[in-house]
Parts: structure tokens; sequence; C-alpha cells
């Protein structure tokens, strides 16, 4: 076996790129669930990719956010309902689904809603550069604005339902009814707005009922906001996932005929330390700041953009840092790998990172001043490990 090139020592050499566990674009990522089930239901243009699930006629899917794969495994008591359905996982294989990279909201509900792989949808990150104003943009708050039908043209699989006559709606919170975000992910149908999950549940089930041909979309987000703010140890969070495991109930035993109630998530997540070891500050390194124009993404799946001509020595420079910790890949070597999905449009390329560094140990890279309130929350997630990546695709059927 060769020995590394200096000056990496054997056990400070950069992670192989080849080690990432990439997402399942095409045969198990979150991007193939909806094309699955609009494909059972006789939707043109759209192809099964997970031959496990069975047509039905009429589909829920609940989303819960940053309800991961591994924290169902790990909280049997908290949630009884949710682990018993564990082995009908993926239409009974009893295996996740991957999220897709980096696994954040955005763009997993990008992936979702459209049915494709981010490298195409375009949402790329948290945050990531818009190439036609050099600014970096927040996908998930879409700040600054721009013309979310040309940041991400595709249709979603929802509007390909609703115009082959399928019964389509979203139900969510009514803070999400006119987001760009909402526009470009979960157009296509009735948005219907409910407050709390039990009303969710309740009119989602309804609106299951409402045709003998449904696609339905229900969503819930403060698991993801309790384990943000005070972790997956915390009770808040606990309290959480107990709550939801009651909600999917709710929901399953209410299941018109002939249903299928898909559960699944946006990604997962992974509580970090507060100490130095852990929490790399961007802000305080000069030498990850070395070179660099933008830091975009977030802690744990980071897009940084160099200044023109620095872009090989930022590489080295953050492979040489961190080592271990993180897979760092150029721009290319990332989309070679298969990172963003099998392909990247042109219109995506410039707003993924001249670098792209994805968490591998249980570390994040803040960033104090520029990010100040990501920067404080405990429970993080973004990048390819199993905690992050892998999400249930629980199946419940009537
Ligand atoms: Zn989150």
């Amino acid at each position: 076996m060769a020995l590394p090139d200096w000056p990496y020592e054997d056990d400070t050499a950069p992670l192989a790129l080849s080690s990432a566990p990439v997402p399942e674009y095409g045969s198990g990522s979150l991007a193939d669930l909806l094309p699955t089930l609009a494909a059972g239901l006789g939707v043109p243009g759209c192809t099964s990719a997970i031959p496990e699930l069975a047509p039905a006629d009429r589909n829920c899917v609940f989303l819960i956010d940053g309800l991961g794969w591994e924290q169902i495994r790990a909280h049997p008591e908290e949630a009884p309902y949710l682990h018993s359905l564990l082995a009908t996982s993926r239409g009974g294989t009893g295996r996740p689904l991957t999220a897709g990279f980096p696994a954040t909201t955005a763009t997993s509900l990008a992936s979702v809603g459209t049915g494709l792989p981010p490298g195409a949808h375009g949402l790329t990150g948290y945050t990531t550069r818009n190439p036609e104003t050099g600014e970096l943009m927040n996908q998930l708050r879409w700040r600054p604005w721009t013309d979310p039908h040309i940041w991400q043209p595709y249709p979603t699989v929802f509007q390909l339902a609703d115009a082959a006559g399928v019964h389509t709606a979203q139900v969510s919170s009514p803070d999400f009814q006119n987001t760009p975000l909402t526009k470009i992910a979960l157009s296509g149908g009735t948005f219907r707005g409910k407050l709390t999950g039990e009303d969710r549940m309740d009119l989602a089930a309804a609106q299951l009922g409402a045709a003998d041909r449904s696609l339905i979309y229900t969503y819930y987000s403060e698991v993801d906001g309790k384990g943000h703010r005070f972790g997956m140890e915390s009770d808040a969070w606990r309290g959480q996932l107990m709550y939801v495991d009651r909600l999917v109930q709710r929901l399953a035993e209410q299941l018109p005929p002939r249903s299928a109630l898909y559960v699944t998530a946006d990604h997962g997540m992974i509580d970090i330390p507060f100490d130095e070891e852990s929490r790399i500050d961007f802000d305080e390194d000069w030498e990850l700041g070395a070179g660099v124009a933008l830091l975009g993404g977030e802690g744990r799946a980071r897009h940084v953009y160099a200044v023109p001509g620095a872009q090989s020595d930022v590489l080295a420079v953050w492979r040489e840092v961190l080592g271990e910790q993180f897979w760092v890949a150029s721009r290319d070597e990332a989309i070679a790998a298969g990172w963003f999905g099998p392909a990247v449009d042109e219109r995506v390329y410039g707003r993924i990172g001249d670098v792209v560094a994805a968490a591998h140990a249980d570390v994040v890279i803040t960033a104090s001043r520029r990010e100040p309130h990501e920067s404080a929350m405990v429970g993080m997630h973004g990048s390819m490990t199993p905690a992050e990546q892998l999400v249930p695709l629980l199946e419940v059927r009537s």
C-alpha cells in the first residue's frame, strides 16, 4: 500500500472521498418517493423507483421534520407506535431511505416535491451562492428574494398528479402557505393551513378520502425545532417525539379504505457538544478563512466559495486542517462522486461551493459572527452520516 503524500501523517490523512456514503438517488432516496406513488396512480411522466412500494389508490405522505431513522430506533419508549412500524419501512424491507445531500430541510423538501435530486432542482443547501448576483442566498427563508420559478423551474409531482386528475392537497402550517419554498416544492392541488398537529392529521385523513385517487402531503416541524434548540437528550425533544408518535397513530386510525400512509422525514440529527474540538469557529480560524470569499451551507455541510484563483489552495488547506473529521471535495469531485445526484444542471453548477466539506465526525464548522443563531444550536444536521442521512419510510395500509 502506498504511503500518503507528505505532509500528511497516517493518522491525519484526509478522508478518502470514496468512503462517503453517497445517497441512494434513483433507488432509495427521498426524491424517489413521490414519483413512485404517482406512478402507482398512473400519472404520466412518473416512474416507480422504489419497487418495494405496492401501489395504492389513496396515498398520504406525513413528513416529520428532523425525525431520522436512527432517532426512532433509539427511542422505543417515547415512540412505541413509530417503532412498531420499523419493520414495515420501505414496503416491508425494514430499511430506511436516504435523504440526499445536504441533509437539510430546504433541499429535502424540494427533493420530495419535485421528485428530483438536488443537482436538478437546484436547492443545494441551507445557504448557497446565487451565481447571478454573487450573494449568498438562504434557501429556507428565501433571502434575498429571487424568482422561485427561475431558481427551480421543474414542475412538482403534485402538479403532475393534479393535471392527471388525482386529488392532491398539502396540509401544513398556515405560515408556509405562500412561501417561495412551498411554491417551488409543494405546488399543485390545494394548500390547507392548520395550526395544530391534530387538526392536520384529521384534515389529511379527510382529504385522503375525498376522492378515489388521492395524493396528500402533511408536515410537522417541531421535532426539528426542539432538537436544534435543546438537543435530543432534552425533555422538550422527547416530548415532541411522544407527541408525533400519537399524531401518526391518530392519522393511521382514520385512514379511509384503499389507503397507504407513508411516514418519512427530511433528515435526522446529531447533538454537537459545546467544546472547541467539536465546534470549529470559522470566524476565528485564519487558516480556514484564507482565500474564502463566501461561506455557505451549514455547520455539517459547508459550501466554500473561494476568491478567484484560490480554489486549489483553499481545498488543500481545508483538507489538511480538517483531516479525518470531514470529507472535503472540490466542486467537481463532489459532483463526480454523485453527492448531488447523477447529474448537476448547468444553472446549478455555480451554486455548489468550490470546496464542499461534509462532516464525518461529530463536529461542526460554526461561524459565530456571520451565523450567531445557527452557531448556538445544539442539534445539527446536513452531512452523509447515518444519523443525519437515513430517514424512515414507514408504511401503514388500510
Ligand atoms: Zn433542522
